[in-house]
């Protein structure tokens, strides 16, 4: 069973909303009472989805938005602001996943990609989510970084290259803000089962092996479980709790 939060009231803003852990988090903030802006480079599919949470009695609107162009990132939350009026929470999701790929090798385009969207991305959408939290004296952020901001792994240089980067933009906007009502976390997710990840296995099911086999507890996790530990980390429940990365990953970073 999943603790109950109530953010009556209260508005959050998610990346990366259109499906995976993004959706599911949109959904559990919607499902807490909270009105919801789902945010997405296809803003078709957010849209739809914003559709669907209303028809479930949810407050919820789909916004498009390319976390790589800070001009529509901060578009995104003006929309929000003067959608619902504040901006509480922040669920900054959105991220891709390059090719694996020798170090000396790996192509140009695929490293500035990967450092657009997962590291550029959260660093805009950051700045401009504080530039109303800061306004209001209050507000928490949480950041998806990965099991990735935690450890290394062959091949995957670049990609965990942005999520270390992420926790770093964490932990120095964290205690910029904690003194001023802000709370900046993030998560660290394992291997979640998500459109993302079927992509992979797809692609790579030897290197999928042999992550799944450091995560302990012998199975995908679910997004419903990484939006918990958002949840809880946007709620008073979290009140002391500052800069941080959480794992939220069957065990993979005890090993
Ligand atoms: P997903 O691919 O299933 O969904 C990602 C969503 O982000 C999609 O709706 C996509 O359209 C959107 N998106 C991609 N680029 C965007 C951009 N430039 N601007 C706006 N939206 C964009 O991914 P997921 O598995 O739910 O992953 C979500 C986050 O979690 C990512 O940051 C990812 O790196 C991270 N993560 C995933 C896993 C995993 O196992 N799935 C593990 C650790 C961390």
């Amino acid at each position: 069973m999943n603790p109950s939060y109530d953010f009556k009231g209260q508005v959050a803003l998610v990346t990366g909303a259109a499906m995976g852990m993004g959706l599911a988090a949109a959904q559990a903030f919607a499902k807490s009472g909270a009105s919801v802006v789902l945010a997405d480079r296809d803003g078709a599919l957010a849209a739809k989805e914003a559709a669907q949470i209303v028809k479930d009695g949810g407050v919820a609107i789909g916004v498009a938005c390319d976390v790589t162009d800070e001009a529509q990132v901060a578009a995104m939350v003006d929309r929000a602001v003067s959608e619902y009026g504040r901006l509480d929470m922040a669920f900054n999701n959105a991220g891709i996943q390059v090719p694996p790929s020798d170090a000396a090798d790996e192509p140009i385009e695929n490293f500035q990609r990967v450092v657009a969207v997962n590291q550029f991305g959260v660093w805009a959408s950051m700045k401009h989510e504080l530039r109303v939290m800061r306004k209001q004296g209050s507000g928490a952020i949480v950041n998806n970084s990965s099991l990735g901001g935690l450890v290394g792994l062959p091949e995957r240089a670049a990609y965990h290259g942005t999520k270390h980067a992420v926790l770093g933009m964490t932990k120095s906007a964290g205690v910029e803000y904690a003194p001023r009502g802000i709370r900046i976390n993030a998560v660290c997710p394992g291997t979640i089962d998500t459109p993302m990840v079927q992509d992979m296995l797809k692609g790579q099911s030897e290197a999928m092996k042999e992550i799944m086999k450091d995560q302990s507890i012998g199975r995908l996790g679910r997004a419903d479980e990484v939006a918990a530990a958002v949840l809880w980390l946007c709620s008073p429940g979290a009140s002391f709790v500052v800069g941080i990365g959480l794992p939220v990953d069957g065990g993979f970073t005890a090993h």
